[in-house]
């Protein structure tokens, strides 16, 4: 499902005004790895737009989303909070689930729309369906949405394109399109996710096989939309930001993405399943470079409320601004990095924990969607194992966190325990877990369904 050029510029055409609050495009890959990119040093990868954007705009070293699977990490992205707050957990949202994103979060289309931003959402949704669509972007902040509502190998309907399945997206997305408004573009692409494949302009174009092909026509989208971005005259008024829901899923191997020198990958709470790649780019605003400030999925909300002037939710943000980093290349104002497992519990609280430059493990346990690895420490094979006192890693020294720091007679990583100890207390004592959606189980009847009057379901749905 590549965007066309042309609906791309529907969607973006009402940009014609000057001087407006800037405009947002928020560019999210799924399963895309800290190594996959060709700006972050992936040998064969053909990202020459992404590649491009890291070049003249900010790269991100030390990028993190907040879950190792996709759609606590979206609930996160859009409301500036911890998944476990909302209630996305555990695992992930399926077909038929009964809950969603609960519509009293406050989404960064909700937090824009009092400023009169258009906004829309393109790609997977993962976030809900629910009875009548009720979950659906376009009851959380969104004025236009089309897309699939989970992951394409989820369901019995795999050529789902949009939802309803009989309305005409393209007929309807440009409705917007020629007032003059900002905008917020929400663009969570199905790249480059399992099962990898790629249209007549892509596939088959890359050294790297199937997942290279997929990314690329990702990349030549992201082309695309930048061309209609400076067609429109409104690219020096745009953020554009890139990043990732989750690390890559290692079992597919060579069909799967690459974390780099990061350990492990999806399903973890391991560095490669939850640092991502992030790009920020804002001609004339933000300077070309790198820094290794840390930064979140998190702080992507209250920053684009900074930069629009929109007011912040009345609730506990876990975000930050960082506009400081974005257009000063300044500190950033996160100290902390929490991270929860895929079945995250008030019995077991954080897996991990990371402080300025060390990470701290509690509890350290494998995944089957990080399989077929090497190292020991990564498939489903490694079991929950609890540390105390946590495994501590220097991410500065070793990013692949292979060597734990020893303790022994080092009073100054003994004091440095001791506040890792009190930041994890005073953090957990702030974390109210909200009611779990996804344990609320699964309706077939909520099933978006190519022929609806079709019995049984989900079978009959097969399209
Ligand atoms: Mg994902």
């Amino acid at each position: 499902m590549a965007l066309t050029r042309f609906a791309l510029f529907n969607i973006l055409l009402f940009c014609s005004c000057a001087a407006s609050p800037p405009n947002f495009v928020l560019l999210f890959a799924d399963d895309l790895g800290f190594g996959d990119l060709g700006c972050y040093g992936h040998p064969t990868s053909l990202t020459p737009n992404l590649d491009r954007l890291a070049a003249a705009g900010l790269r991100f070293t030390d990028f993190y989303c907040t879950s190792p699977v996709c759609s606590p990490s979206r609930a996160s992205l859009l409301t500036g909070r911890y998944q476990t707050r909302s209630g996305i957990y555990p695992g992930v949202i399926y077909p038929g689930s009964i809950g969603g994103l609960p519509l009293n979060e406050t989404t960064i289309a909700e937090v824009l729309k009092p400023l009169g931003y258009a906004t829309a959402a393109v790609g997977k949704w993962h976030l809900g369906v629910g009875s009548n669509g009720m979950f659906l972007p376009t009851n959380q902040g969104f004025d236009q949405y089309l897309g699939i509502p989970y992951s394409h190998d989820m369901g019995p309907c795999r050529n789902l394109t949009c939802f309803p399945p009989d309305v005409k997206c393209f007929g309807l997305c440009d409705v917007a399109a020629k007032k003059k408004q900002p905008f917020f573009l929400y663009y969570p692409s199905h790249h480059t996710h399992y099962p990898q494949y790629a249209g007549p302009g892509a596939a088959g174009r890359t050294l790297r096989g199937p997942f290279g092909d997929a990314l690329y026509e990702f990349d030549n989208t992201i082309g695309n939309l930048l061309a209609t971005l400076e067609k429109t005259g409104v690219i020096n008024n745009t953020l554009v930001f890139f990043t990732s829901d989750n690390g890559p899923e290692l079992m597919r191997m060579s069909r799967g993405g690459n974390s780099g020198p990061l350990k492990c990958g999806k399903g973890t709470t391991y560095d490669g399943g939850m640092r991502e790649p992030a790009i920020a780019f804002w001609p004339g605003t933000i300077q070309p470079g790198v820094t290794h400030e840390m930064a979140s999925t998190l702080d992507i909300l209250p920053t684009m409320a900074s930069l629009a002037g929109a007011k912040l939710p009345q609730v506990i943000l876990d975000g930050v601004d960082m506009t400081e980093i974005l257009v000063n290349q300044g500190k950033s104002k996160r100290e902390t990095m929490m991270f929860y497992p895929t079945d995250p519990s008030e019995m077991y609280g954080l897996f991990a924990l990371r402080l300025g430059k060390y990470k701290a493990h509690f509890y350290t346990r494998g995944a089957t969607h990080s399989g077929t690895t090497p190292d020991k420490d990564c498939p489903v094979f490694a079991v929950l194992k609890p540390h105390d006192p946590p495994l501590i890693f220097d991410l500065e020294a070793d990013p692949s966190e292979n060597y734990p720091l020893f303790l022994g007679g080092r009073p100054d990583l003994q004091a440095l325990l001791e506040r890792i100890k009190k930041v994890k207390e005073q953090f957990e004592a702030t974390m109210v877990f909200g009611e779990s959606q996804i344990s609320k189980g699964t309706d077939p009847e909520l099933e978006p369904c190519c022929n609806p009057q079709c019995s049984p379901k989900p079978t009959c749905c097969r399209c």
